[in-house]
């Protein structure tokens, strides 16, 4: 846990979040700022600053699959969706405690920005 990290502090509970889902390992919530008609960021419990500081990455599949499970459970498991994992600054990543963007709900685009 830190202390300062906002995804922390939301699986704290100290900050408000719209819960999708929740495993003993991970927590899926609505994005503030959603980008699709269905976009969900499922964080691990455990504060893991990126994906290039994954120890185990067993902890990635578990992210995967729930991110999955939700992809079903939001009606977009047939007509398709996106995950991303921004890593880094050009990367394009603004809160540093490991996360996949689950996107769905309308036709994406490609390459991304
Ligand atoms: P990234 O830019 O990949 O690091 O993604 C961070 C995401 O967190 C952005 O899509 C933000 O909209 C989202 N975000 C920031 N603050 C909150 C919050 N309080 N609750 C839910 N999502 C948030
Ligand atoms: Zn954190």
């Amino acid at each position: 846990m830190s202390d300062d990290c906002l995804f922390c502090r939301i699986i704290r509970g100290e900050i408000p979040s719209k819960l999708v889902a929740q495993t003993p390992e991970c927590l899926a919530f609505r994005d503030i700022d959603p980008q699709a008609p269905t976009h969900v960021v499922i964080v691990p419990r455990a504060h893991i600053p990126s994906l290039a500081n994954v120890a185990d990455p067993l902890i990635v599949g578990q992210m995967t699959r729930l991110a999955t499970d939700i992809a079903e459970s939001e009606g977009i498991g047939a007509s398709g969706y996106r995950v991303v994992v921004n890593t880094g600054s050009d990367g394009g990543q603004t809160v540093f405690h490991l996360h996949m963007h689950l996107l769905g709900g309308r036709r994406m685009t490609w390459p991304p920005g």
